[in-house]
């Protein structure tokens, strides 16, 4: 290896080389990779690269930590675990130095003041190397954009659940906060920090969802229909630019549930064959003849609002006694009302052993239903 003597070129030294720096001889680059003698390479040696001090914005109402040029959920229990994150991103140990171990111990000057004490041991040219260095943390609490956005009652689209001739039922409208609060728990969940629900409000003809994207409103839009049937419709109405001068649209979707509910029981214009106890509204509405037990299906025309009009719900209906059995189309029962005996038609789900059946009394006359616990 006599022939790889080199020397320092700063103060003239002798170099010896280790085989590793073989490859230092390169002759395409020479003098590239002359090497300092290891007194003039302390001498500039800077294990540890730390920043004078480091400032975290924090959030104080959710906890999110600013990062680049973003809010992130870090999940944190207290700010000390994010002061000793942010710590150990911005610190840099020199590259040359091989089994690096570093530890720290956070020291809370005040409630936004934690001083961080490094240290660090490592290796380099075969000689052990330590430093330690102190980092203080300023931790500023500061509201984020989302939490900035909800306090500010920001939105940007309304979820209007409606219903045709009639308001939504409370079934429906629990429903639709259920599903409001679930489409934004899912996409919180995947890390989206822009989905919430702004407010809820109950209105006369229903309830109205503000949440903080179109995303979101036609979520919830779409998944009430699948439930429970009916259209949505939506639209945008300009509102504003936002700072880079691009047009902010809110999106309304209007939900529009249909006229009769499973459990209604309808008379159908037009119609002699008896009312009928809906079963589902999903599409055309179906449901079965209170007089003969019959399937009924509106047509397509009529889709899920056949004309018609509502005679009560299941709801409604009362227990009263049988009297006798007349023959295959009649029964006798007792009027719930005048406790009269009464001839009512005789559907195939009645139960010829039953003492007692539910009934409805309407301005359709009277008639057997099903028991609840069969729909
Ligand atoms: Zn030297
Ligand atoms: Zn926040």
């Amino acid at each position: 290896m006599s022939d790889s003597r080199a020397f320092c070129p700063r103060c003239g030294d002798p170099v010896e080389r280790s085989s590793s720096d073989a490859d230092a001889t390169d002759p395409l680059r020479p003098g590239a990779e002359v090497e300092l003698c290891d007194g003039c390479y302390f001498e500039d040696f800077d294990f540890v690269d730390a920043p004078d001090r480091i400032d975290v914005r924090v959030c104080s109402q959710c906890g999110a930590v600013h990062r680049g040029n973003r809010w992130v959920d870090v999940g944190a229990r207290d700010y000390t675990d994010i002061a000793i994150e942010e710590v150990s991103e911005a610190l840099g140990v020199h590259v040359d130095v091989a089994d690096v171990a570093w530890q720290v111990e956070p020291e809370q000057v005040d409630e936004n003041t934690i001083r961080m004490h490094c240290y660090f041991t490592g290796v380099v040219r075969e000689t052990p190397v330590e430093e330690q260095v102190m980092v203080p943390v300023k931790i500023s609490r500061q509201t984020c954009k989302r939490c900035g956005r909800i306090a500010g009652d920001y939105y940007a689209s309304i979820v209007q659940i409606r219903a045709e001739d009639r308001t939504p039922t409370t079934e429906e409208t629990d429903r639709a906060k259920e599903i409001a609060n679930a489409v934004v728990a899912d996409m919180e969940a995947t890390g989206d920090r822009n989905a919430f629900v702004t407010e809820i409000g109950e209105v006369d003809e229903g309830l109205n969802i503000k949440v903080s994207t179109n995303k979101i409103g036609k979520k919830i839009a779409n998944k009430m229909i699948e439930e429970f049937g009916g259209t949505v419709n939506d639209a945008e109405t300009l509102v504003t630019e936002d700072e880079d001068g691009n047009e902010v649209y809110r999106v309304t979707f209007a939900v529009r549930l249909p006229p009769y509910t499973p459990g209604d029981i309808i008379d159908l214009a037009d119609d002699e064959t008896g009312p009928v106890l809906v079963r589902s509204a999903h599409g055309n509405l179906k449901g079965t003849r209170v007089t003969t037990g019959d399937r009924y299906e509106a047509g397509y025309e009529a889709g899920n609002a056949p004309d018609a009009r509502k005679l009560g719900e299941l709801e409604d209906a009362v227990e009263t006694t049988v009297v006798t059995v007349e023959d295959e189309n009649a029964v006798q029962v007792l009027d719930p009302e005048t406790f009269q005996a009464k001839t009512v038609a005789r559907p195939d789900y009645f139960d010829p052993d039953a003492e007692t059946v539910p009934v409805l009394k309407s301005r359709a006359g009277l008639h057997i239903l099903p028991d609840e616990t069969d729909v």
